[in-house]
């Protein structure tokens, strides 16, 4: 009797011991991630073992976006912070010093092929945000609009969780492959829907150039008066040249971006005479209830807007 007790006490000490070292009671990972984008990857490839902060909310703007003392208590407590690099997130090395965090800074842009940018329309103000000299050739930052690419985000991000919480590797590892999965369908979503709009349509306006990555792998070209950052206003010189160049190619569509003030594109509108053809989203994710709040839904939002536009009329 009192034998079988000691072998159930000792049972249940094992059982317990083993619930304590499960994901059940194990606190999640605390993840900080730079912007939408990444924080919709990571809560992918996480699951509910990560409890993940979002630096630039949705429909923000990474390229100017001031901290607040709130994203320095974050980052402090961060056991993993994700963010893009290539000089996307403007802040991110004054609230790394500022918040003084000990966490991991992970670049997932880490393996990606840079599209170097030479600014055609933008002055080099422009070109000085990404971080060099005004007017010289610059990486691209929006390496996620290429959907290949954001497969090695999700790789990075796995890795990274992995180093960070080993006990939770093979769920990690599970959860990515499914994603990159759904994001292998996703591709061939968007190269049919690009190529069914005729090669003459395939000229369109943004405001900012966000998608030298997607015009790179998906054949869609895109005419931007503010270079790759969003952190001046295009001279009306700049303004002047894009008009000029749209009347002689005949852009067949020009888009407002869901990060930055319609003004710009609404002037180039009515100079040009092409009609707005709806919001694409560049920078970062719509709220819950919008027509982007995931990776996958912003590139069905996009791929609908050109779409509707280029193969309307
Ligand atoms: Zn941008």
């Amino acid at each position: 009797m009192l034998k079988s007790f000691r072998a159930a006490l000792a049972l249940s000490v094992i059982t317990l011991s083993a619930f304590a070292t499960s994901s059940a009671f194990a606190a999640p990972l605390k993840v900080v991630a730079s912007f939408t984008v990444i924080a919709d990857f990571a809560k992918n490839v996480g699951g509910d073992r990560v409890n993940i902060t979002t630096i630039v909310g949705p429909d923000g703007d990474a390229h100017v976006y001031e901290p607040t003392p709130a994203d320095a208590v974050a980052m402090a407590g961060a056991d993993v912070v994700l963010v893009n690099g290539l000089h996307f997130e403007g802040f991110l090395q004054r609230l790394v010093d500022t918040s003084a965090t000990k966490a991991t800074i992970v670049t997932l842009s880490k393996g990606v092929t840079p599209i170097a940018f030479k600014p055609e329309f933008a002055d080099a103000d422009a070109a000085e945000g990404a971080g060099t000299g005004g007017g010289k050739t610059v990486n691209d930052p929006h390496a996620f609009q290429s959907i290949a690419n954001a497969k090695i985000y999700l790789k990075n991000i796995a890795d990274a969780f992995c180093a960070a919480d080993s006990a939770g590797c093979d769920s990690y590892k599970a959860n990515a492959a499914a994603y990159t999965q759904k994001l292998g369908a996703l591709e061939g979503e968007v190269t049919t829907a690009i190529q069914a709009i005729p090669e003459a349509k395939r000229v369109v306006i943004t405001s900012h150039d966000a998608f030298g990555y997607f015009e790179h792998a998906y054949g869609l070209t895109f005419l931007a008066p503010q270079g790759i950052s969003t952190d001046s206003e295009p001279s009306a010189a700049d303004v002047a040249k894009l008009v000029n160049q749209v009347k002689q190619d005949k852009a067949a569509a020009i888009f407002i971006e869901n990060i930055t003030n319609p003004r710009l594109i609404e002037q180039i509108a009515s100079e040009t005479g092409i009609k707005v053809g709806g919001t694409l989203y560049s920078d970062a994710l719509s709220p819950p209830d919008g027509p982007a709040s995931t990776y996958i839904d912003m590139m069905h939002n996009n791929i609908e807007q050109f779409k509707g536009a280029l193969l309307g009329s």
